[in-house]
């Protein structure tokens, strides 16, 4: 048998590390990205298939934060109970694909996926989420930030599962939420999305995570539009051009030119903070 036709579907992680570690496998999950990049009517292998490992999937709370393994689906994030924060990940969840697509995809698939346009990167960026990596040579941890290096490109050795995602206590505050832009409501690749959570306290502005994704090779954190809300009562009116266009790279495609990205950025994120101001939250 070639390992072409390897199929293999491990029980534990230390299954699944030690056969990567002998073989170079091609992960799959929920395979809502691999089976459209594939020419073929079956999966080129080596296979392996991770969806059998219990302890990668689920969400789980505690002091240090909140943490979300691999093969979690976006329908477990839209089931889940989870603090406001999560808001923008939940209605990242309800917009990627359709039920079908939601109940087969995974967190970890849309990340090591790596698309420019994969929804799930502004909000968990806005969460300050970290990326946990697992060999027979250990585990280690890194920024969703440093994760993502490029368009298809990750920080992820091919012996490497990437097994949770961590959400650290102080990034569980506030309230999140989500817009994305596309050709029509569902269904559809974002043109440009925009995820916020804000921390308010007494009106003011405590804490502020934004970020914009499809506007650059990776979604980004959008430093000096966060300092312009900090300190100051939650008003979108403070989200100017200047300061999320310096940091946008957009590119011309099928869905949208560069200009029209440009253009419609500022505007998406007001409105994306827009229901996160204190007379709309009420
Ligand atoms: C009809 C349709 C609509 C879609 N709509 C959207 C949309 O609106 N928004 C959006 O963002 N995406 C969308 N997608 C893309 C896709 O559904 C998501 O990106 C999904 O989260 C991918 O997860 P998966 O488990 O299916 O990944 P898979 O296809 O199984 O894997 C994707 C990649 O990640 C790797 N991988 C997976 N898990 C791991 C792991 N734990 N460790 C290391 N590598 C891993 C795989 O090797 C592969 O390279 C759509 C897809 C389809 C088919």
């Amino acid at each position: 048998m070639s390992t072409e036709d390897i199929y293999h579907r491990p029980t534990t992680l230390s299954q699944a590390l030690e056969a990567l570690a002998e073989t170079p496998f091609r992960i799959a999950a929920g395979c809502t990205d691999l089976f459209p990049a594939t020419e073929r009517k079956v999966l080129q292998g080596p296979v392996l298939d991770i969806t059998g490992i219990g302890e990668l999937r689920g969400i789980s709370h505690g002091p240090d934060g909140v943490t979300m393994g691999a093969t979690t689906t976006w329908r477990d994030v839209i089931e889940a109970d989870l603090p406001p924060a999560f808001d923008g990940l939940k209605l990242a969840a309800r917009e990627v694909g359709a039920r079908q697509i939601q109940a087969r995809g995974t967190l970890a698939g849309n990340l090591c996926n790596a698309s420019p346009a994969a929804d799930g990167v502004p909000p968990l960026l806005t969460l300050d989420a970290v990326v946990e990596l697992a060999s027979l040579r250990g585990t280690r941890q890194l920024p969703l930030s440093d994760f993502l290096k490029g368009p298809r490109d990750v920080d992820r050795a091919p012996d490497e599962i990437v097994t949770r995602l961590h959400i650290p206590a102080k990034a569980t505050e506030g309230q999140g939420f989500f817009l994305k832009l596309g050709a029509r409501k569902y269904l559809v690749i974002s043109i440009a999305m925009t995820a916020a959570r804000i921390v308010l306290k007494d009106g003011i502005v405590q804490d502020a995570a934004l970020a914009i994704g499809a506007c650059s090779p990776v979604a980004t954190r959008l430093p000096k539009a966060e300092a312009a809300l900090i300190g100051q009562p939650l008003d979108v009116a403070r989200i100017t051009g200047d300061l999320i266009e310096p940091v946008l790279a957009p590119i011309d495609d099928a869905r949208a030119d560069a200009g029209y990205r440009r253009g419609t950025a500022t505007e998406l994120l007001r409105r994306t903070l827009a229901p996160l101001t204190p007379e709309r939250a009420a």
